[in-house]
Order: structure tokens, then sequence, then C-alpha cells
């Protein structure tokens, strides 16, 4: 990614966001000197989708095999039904089949684990999806890990945690891949960075921790009990928080020309009445210092979805023995 020095800007889209490679040194009373750039995860998430369209394009037309995501929605949780809609959305432009099945809020367990062990035994799926959080009479850690392992493009079965844990093939959770595809784009190499993951989840803290120590990053793991937090972001040359607490990173904790990504995606209230995405790091004061930061929303987010596309194309050529698609795996 390049810098260049203009300023201000306006995106093509018309979006507030200044594009991708370029930084802003505009000071105006009361704001910060933005001088970090900024990583536009929307565009680079429409590069990933459209190099998993032209893979699905080639396996039609060579093999004759059009990759299925199937994903299962328990109960009617409204932000659920967004994610399963958009997600759907988003298989269908790619060229792939998508398949969507939404069950009762009461569905028993037993029913649950049928339908998984339907599309695990289906030749037309390649991939299942189990949207979360499931409803609480669900056992959530059985019910992922009945997905056979090499349809599970959401990375969560215990054997997939194994492999990524020992540095082997694996299908990776889509929002640390995700954060992993940016910061290889942005820096090349990671090799050697000082990497700080704050947060500690099996979805987002512990994988990323995992993919950054793969490429060779000196990785420290945070959390709520970590003591003198400021001091270890301070060291990073990679700060990842995925912590969900609204703007709670400073820019006074991050080193000058740190890359930040900010996983986080918190709805706040604006002092104006209604209400914004803000992420977990407070952008404008860390966007003063950082070398380059990824914003919410347009950052991670929706590298999220074209991972999870990625994941469906990359299991759909694993399981017929077939070339992986270039750049779209850890
Ligand atoms: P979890 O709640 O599962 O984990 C949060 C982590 O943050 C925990 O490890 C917790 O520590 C840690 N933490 C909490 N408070 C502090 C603190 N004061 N200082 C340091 N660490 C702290 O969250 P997720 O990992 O699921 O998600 C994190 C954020 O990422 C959320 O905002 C979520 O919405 C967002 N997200 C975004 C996605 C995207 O596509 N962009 C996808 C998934 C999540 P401890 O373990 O000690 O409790």
């Amino acid at each position: 990614m390049h810098r260049a020095l203009i300023a201000p800007v306006s995106t093509p889209m018309g979006s507030l966001l200044p594009p991708a490679g370029i930084f802003l040194a505009k000071k105006s009373k009361g704001t910060y000197a933005m001088v970090a750039t900024v990583i536009d995860g929307k565009a680079f998430a429409a590069t990933v989708r459209g190099k998993v369209a032209v893979h699905v394009a080639r396996l039609k037309a060579d093999h004759g095999i059009t990759p299925g995501l199937a994903v299962v929605l328990v109960g009617e949780d409204p932000a659920s039904q967004v994610y399963v809609r958009s997600k759907g959305k988003m298989t269908l432009e790619v060229g792939m089949k998508s398949v969507e099945h939404k069950l009762d809020i009461e569905t028993p367990e037993a029913d649950l684990l049928a339908l998984i062990d339907q599309l695990n035994n289906d030749p037309e799926i390649h991939g299942i999806l189990v949207q979360l959080p499931l409803p609480k009479h669900l056992n959530e850690d059985l019910v992922i890990n009945s997905i056979s392992p090499a349809k599970d493009v959401d990375g969560f079965h215990i054997s997939n945690v194994g492999l990524l844990g020992t540095g082997q093939k694996s299908m990776v959770p889509c929002t640390p891949l995700g954060c992993l595809m940016m910061l290889r784009d942005h820096h090349g190499s990671i090799s050697g960075m000082n990497a700080v993951v704050i947060g500690r989840s099996n979805i987002v803290g512990k994988p990323m921790a995992q993919l950054l120590l793969n490429d060779s990053c000196t990785v420290t793991i945070a959390h709520s009990r970590t003591k003198d937090l400021q001091e270890v972001v301070r060291r990073a040359d990679i700060v990842i928080a995925a912590v969900g607490r609204p703007e709670m990173v400073p820019g006074d904790w991050i080193k000058e020309g740190a890359t930040v990504i900010d996983v986080g995606i918190n709805r706040i209230e604006k002092s104006e009445g209604g209400t914004r995405l803000v992420g977990d790091v407070d952008y404008e004061s860390c966007a003063a210092v950082a070398g380059a930061i990824t914003p919410v929303p347009g950052g991670v987010g929706p590298m999220t979805i074209a991972c999870l596309l990625a994941n469906t194309v990359t299991a759909c050529s694993r399981a017929n023995g077939l070339v992986e698609p270039e750049g779209l795996t850890a």
C-alpha cells in the first residue's frame, strides 16, 4: 500500500472515509491531525470476493463443480437475521450455491444435529455455518463439533483449532483471517514484528494470536486481567483490538507508526440523538499516531464475510483434491 500527500480527500463513494493509501494532514481546532494510512477493508473485501468469484467460475468451467454454502439460523435474533441475509446474498453474487435453513427457536438439539449430519453428507454443500449465538438450550460446543471439520468454514471445530495451533493446514476463523490478509497486504511480511492482541476469545483473540505467531510475529495476548495494558500496547508494532468496549484504546497508548486493526463493533448513542458504530479504539486519536489503521465501519467487518466465501471455495477445492485458490488462505 502506498502513501500519497493529498489532503483533504473524499472517496469515490462519497463516504467520509479517505481511501486506502491516502493520509490527511488537515488539523482543525479540537480535532487530531490524521497521519495514518486508512486500510480500506470495504475495498479490500471486494477484491477478495472478486478472487473468490474467479476461482468459482474456474471450478464450474473446468470441473463442473459449484461450491455450496449452507447457513443454519436457529431463532429470530434480528442481528443474526441481517448477517444471514447478507451472507446469502454475497454467496450468490460470487456464483456459489447458497442454502439457508431457518429453524424455530424451540428446535430440539437432536433435530439440529440431524440437519448438520444431513449437510455433512450432502456432496453439493462444501461449507456449513451455524449462526451464533445459539438459544440457551442448545450446547454450542456440541453443535460446532458435529460439523465435519472439512466443511467447518467458521474454523471453530476443535480439530481445526488444533490444526491451526500446530501450524497445520486448517479452516481458519473468518475475522482473524481477514485481519491477517489486511496485515500481509499492507506490510508484505510481518515476520519479527511485535504484535499485541487485546482479547482472548475463541473466535477472534486466540486464533488471531495463533495466525500472527504462524507468520513469525512476537505475540502478546492481553485480556481483562492484564496489568498495565497501556505499557503492553505501547510496545506493539501491530495492535489488534478485539474487546467489545467502545473506543477503549486511546491514541496515547499507541506507538508511533504502529498498525492498528480494530475488530470491535459497538453501537453507541450520539449526543445529538440516534446511534453510530464505533470500534474498540478511539479512531481519531489513534489515527493521529498510527502508521495505518482500519476504520469502523468499513474495516474488519466486510473482510469477515469475504473470508467466509474464501473459506468455502477453499473447502470445495480441498474436498475435490484441486488446487486451492491463491491468496485466500492463511
Ligand atoms: P468477547 O466478549 O468474547 O471477548 C472480549 C475479550 O476482551 C475478552 O478476552 C476479555 O477478557 C477482553 N476484555 C474485556 N475487557 C477488557 C479490558 N478492559 N481490557 C482488556 N481486555 C478486555 O468478544 P469477541 O472476541 O467475540 O468480540 C470482540 C469485539 O469484536 C466485539 O466488539 C465484537 O462485536 C467484535 N467482533 C467483530 C467481528 C467483525 O466481523 N468485525 C466479528 C467478531 C467480533 P477476559 O477474557 O479476561 O474476559
